[in-house]
């Protein structure tokens, strides 16, 4: 019989009726043998719901005030599934972050976790009791709620799972698992069985929003093994695992990411000298924009051009701190574009194989899409290209990795 952590997000626990299922569900897993801890979010759209009230009283509302508020959306959802299980017959206690001592350091918003008390815990399962804990919470040394930041629930079940040495944390959601890319954009894209921790990284970090990436980066670091399946559908959904683990043939490629968040803005005709990159980047890293892809081009005749990207959102801040910076340089021009994507290839099999970026390129140009930026790590390729090509590209790479055919492992 195994330990679970099970955490269940925001439209998993959205209604009464709802939330009167997945105690059903949690009481077939106990009467199944298992000890059971539950991770809820708030019933979805309450944290939003919450956080515009505080707005509407406080331009900038206090962040210490805010995690005092934001933190009652998922003391209702504890208390409300407690109450479900035991009307099912089912033994529960609901604990508040402070209440089980999550503790964090002080930075209201955005904490994070230092320790986590598990003898409460520990208590009630050996009682025979499911134990649920409300997600994204915690208290500082000195008794302040904090809050772990958006999506933090992933966090506080990952962070219990490896603090109670769990067998898996799983995490329920709104849909199957972990595709080779968005369903909706490519037609044959495959549920996953398996993903290592470093992919599931890199997608979380190209647009992803399947796990949040610091419980991604938790369970990596503390090796919790991670499932991620849909809260009402049967099926086994997809475990994230370290590399190579029972995997007889690991795909090189494992899934095609991509975004529309980024922009791309060109500065033409600067002088190719020591520290351009700094005058040209500092003052915006010194905006807090944060710069994604970066490409100089060679120089002639001692000048160059230099592009980045942003956050699509940091657009015109980054354009306006480039236009002074264009008059301190003497540059001929810049230029910007909002009409870019990305698209990301990302296997740990790209270690081991060569050739796997010409194979992307050529893909892209038998179709004719322009590649404008490139930039890669150890298990990932992405490319800029025009945000019209982005649905061509995405289906095409899908079909070039054989992504679209059957996986090998069963
Ligand atoms: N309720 C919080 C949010 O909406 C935490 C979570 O759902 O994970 O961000
Ligand atoms: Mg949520």
């Amino acid at each position: 019989m195994g330990l679970y952590v099970q955490k269940y997000g925001g439209t998993s626990v959205g209604s009464l009726e709802r939330i009167q299922s997945i105690a059903h569900k949690i009481t077939q897993y106990r009467q199944q043998g298992h000890d059971i801890v539950v991770v809820v979010s708030a019933m979805s759209g309450e944290t939003n719901r919450l956080m515009q009230m505080a707005t509407t009283i406080q331009k900038y509302p206090d962040p210490r005030e805010m995690d005092v508020l934001v933190a009652t959306g998922e003391q209702v959802t504890i208390a409300l599934l407690s109450m479900a299980l035991k009307e099912q017959g089912c033994e529960a206690r609901s604990y508040t972050g402070s209440q089980v001592k999550i503790l964090t350091n002080s930075v209201h918003t955005k904490a994070r976790i230092k320790h986590i008390d598990v003898n409460l815990i520990q208590t009630d399962l050996s009682a025979g009791r499911v134990v649920i804990v409300a997600g994204f919470q915690g208290v500082d040394e000195t008794g302040n709620i904090t809050t772990l930041g958006r999506g933090g629930s992933d966090t506080t079940g990952v962070a219990l799972a490896a603090a109670l040495k769990a067998d898996e944390c799983q995490i329920y959601t709104d849909v199957n698992g972990v595709y080779t890319t968005d369903p909706r954009v490519v037609e044959s894209a495959r549920l996953l069985q398996t993903i290592t921790f470093e992919e599931m990284l890199e997608m979380a970090s190209l647009g992803s929003k399947v796990l949040q990436i610091r419980a991604v980066e938790f369970a990596g670091k503390y090796k919790v093994p991670l499932r991620v399946s849909h809260s009402f559908e049967e099926g086994l959904g997809t475990l994230i695992t370290i590399e190579n683990q029972e995997i007889m043939e690991q795909p090189v490629i494992s899934s095609i990411a991509f975004n529309r968040d980024e922009a791309k803005l060109t500065i033409i005709g600067v002088p190719d000298i020591p520290g351009i990159a700094s005058k040209i980047l500092s003052p915006i890293s010194d905006a807090n924009i944060e710069v994604d892809m970066i490409l100089q081009n060679i120089s002639a005749e001692g000048m160059t051009d230099f592009t980045f990207t942003v956050h699509r959102n940091d657009f015109e801040h980054a354009k306006n701190i480039l236009q002074q910076i264009a008059r301190q340089l003497n540059a001929t021009d810049i230029q910007g574009s909002k009409n870019i994507a990305k698209v990301s290839i990302i296997g740990v099999g790209m270690r081991s194989h060569a050739g796997i970026a010409s194979t992307m390129f050529t893909a892209l140009a038998d179709e004719s899409i322009n590649i404008q930026m490139i930039s890669t790590s150890e298990i990932k390729v992405s490319v800029v290209i025009a945000e019209k090509y982005l649905e061509l590209a995405v289906r095409t790479l899908h079909s070039v990795f054989n992504l679209d055919q059957c996986q090998s492992v069963e």
